[in-house]
């Protein structure tokens, strides 16, 4: 049989777990890397390019296939998946440690010295390293990018055009838990790369007590000799020079020995207050944002959150349907203070002995909880219509397609107050302007740049925003 039928046949069946299933998206990322090999009458192989890969679909969907496959051929077929690691592009295994030490500008001149190395415990490989992983991360269209590149990077680390791999976005979006499930991955799919994962403020530490003490001894030997290192929220880096330029040179040495970096910011590189040679480097690998949760995705957080409680902690209150709702609804897009409500929710129901909650209980339990709070929500026709009113122009043309400089500016502050006032992502204000994703971010930026300088815009949005909230 010719190959192309192998990849008719599959996607076939592809398709018909798909639609079966949610989660389309967590699918797609694992049956991209599933690749044909045999077929016939009761029997499938399938190969795939890691040991991840196949462990995670004969754990999670071989039944699917199965079910989907006697559908289609009204029998019962036997699944196989082997792991052909040609198929890589690059070789997994991390490239010799190269013992290359960062040269750091100390705060005052560097002496020999004999400071013992710091807690050992700190610089080895820890493989429990955090209940992060891959596996209970909920995928949608507002991470499936910044998942699909993680996971990429966790299969294969140190490939140049993802080295380093730099995740950004607003706090409570999942950053720590890619960097995390990156880690907890490698730790298992290669036991012997070393790993170090950072808080930014714990590096400028260590750089801070390096230059105290007139040593570099102990930052080298805990940062030099790793294979992977994870710095989080590199955004902390802004005005500590020192640590930047120990960073910079630390991430040279890793990206030419072909070794892992994984960074995470609460913005874009270019908009880190930095030197541009290091936003360069910040930027020479791949990096990619991670946008507000639409409400399905975070359905599926709360789904599988209330599982997860269930099971570890043997909570048995009923979180109906309607209360879920209600959660996703009402929380902002952090995700933290979705969970915590569901925390609170089972913590109330437990102390108050119950097996099931009414909404009313819940709204009234949760009334301080959420940021945003729960009255009225702004929506995006609050916006328009405040910035109509504000502008003296007609909802036709501020959706329409008009170039005139004061209909591209109102549409510009249009979009820019939906996007700092109402957590939804780009696509959905796009939607609703009637312009591209792309349109969107750059309307953004511009009113933030103008922001900077001109006193009356301030002033002109504050209107806005007053008319809004009326
Ligand atoms: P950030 O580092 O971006 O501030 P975190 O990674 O700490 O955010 O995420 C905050 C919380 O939300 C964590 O408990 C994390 O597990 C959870 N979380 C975020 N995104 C997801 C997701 N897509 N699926 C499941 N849990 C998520
Ligand atoms: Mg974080």
């Amino acid at each position: 049989m010719p190959d192309d039928k192998y990849e008719r046949i599959w996607n076939e069946v592809w398709e018909k777990v798909v639609t079966d299933n949610i989660g389309a998206d967590q699918i797609n990322a694992f049956f991209s890397r599933l690749h044909p090999q045999a077929f016939s009458e009761g029997f499938l192989m399938l190969t795939s390019e890691t040991e991840f890969t196949k462990k995670w679909v004969e754990q999670n969907y071989i039944e699917d296939i199965r079910g989907a496959l006697k559908e289609i051929y009204g029998k019962d077929f036997t699944v196989a998946i082997e792991v052909d690691d040609t198929q890589v592009t690059s070789a997994p295994a991390p490239a010799p440690v190269i013992q290359q030490t960062v040269q750091p500008v100390p705060e005052k001149p560097v002496e020999p010295s004999n400071t013992p190395t710091q807690s050992e415990e700190k610089t080895t490989h820890s493989n429990l390293v955090s209940d992060y992983t891959f596996d209970n991360f909920v995928v949608g269209s507002s991470n499936q990018l910044a998942y699909s590149m993680s996971l990429m990077v966790a299969e294969n680390p140190g490939q140049k055009d993802f080295n380093p791999l730099f995740l950004y976005g607003k706090s409570g979006l999942g950053k720590t838990h890619l960097l995390r499930a990156i880690q907890n991955y490698v730790a298992t799919a290669y036991p012997h790369m070393k790993t170090i994962f950072v808080d930014t403020m714990e590096l400028v530490n260590d750089y801070t007590d390096a230059s105290r003490e007139g040593s570099f001894t102990a930052f080298n030997d805990r940062y030099n000799n790793a294979d992977m290192i994870f710095i989080d929220d590199v955004q902390r880096l802004q005005g500590k020079e020192g640590s930047i330029n120990v960073v910079f040179q630390l991430l040279n040495s890793m990206k030419d020995s072909g070794r892992q970096m994984v960074l995470s910011a609460d913005r874009a590189p270019k908009h880190i207050d930095l030197d541009e040679r290091s936003i360069t480097r910040f930027s020479s690998g791949s990096s990619c944002d991670i946008q507000p949760p639409e409400t399905e995705t975070k359905l599926g957080i709360i789904r599988n959150y209330v599982e997860e409680l269930k099971t570890k902690n043997g909570f048995n209150l009923e979180i109906s349907p309607e209360i879920q709702d209600y959660v996703a609804h009402n929380s902002s897009s952090n995700i933290r203070e979705l969970k915590s409500a569901i925390t609170k929710i089972f913590l109330y129901g437990e102390t108050m002995g119950k097996k099931e909650i009414h909404i009313d209980e819940v709204s009234q339990l949760l009334k301080d909880h959420f940021s945003g709070g729960t009255m009225k929500k702004i929506s995006v026709a609050d916006v328009q219509k405040a910035v109509e009113q504000y502008y003296n122009i007609s909802h036709a043309d501020l959706v329409g397609k008009k170039r005139s400089a004061n209909i591209s500016h109102a549409r510009q502050v249009g979009i820019y107050l939906c996007r700092t006032m109402i957590d939804i992502p780009f696509a959905s204000i796009g939607n609703e302007f009637n312009r591209e994703h792309a349109t969107v971010m750059y309307s953004v930026t511009q009113i933030e740049e103008k922001l900077r300088e001109s006193r009356e815009l301030n002033e002109e949005l504050e209107i806005i925003q007053q008319l809004i909230m009326e």
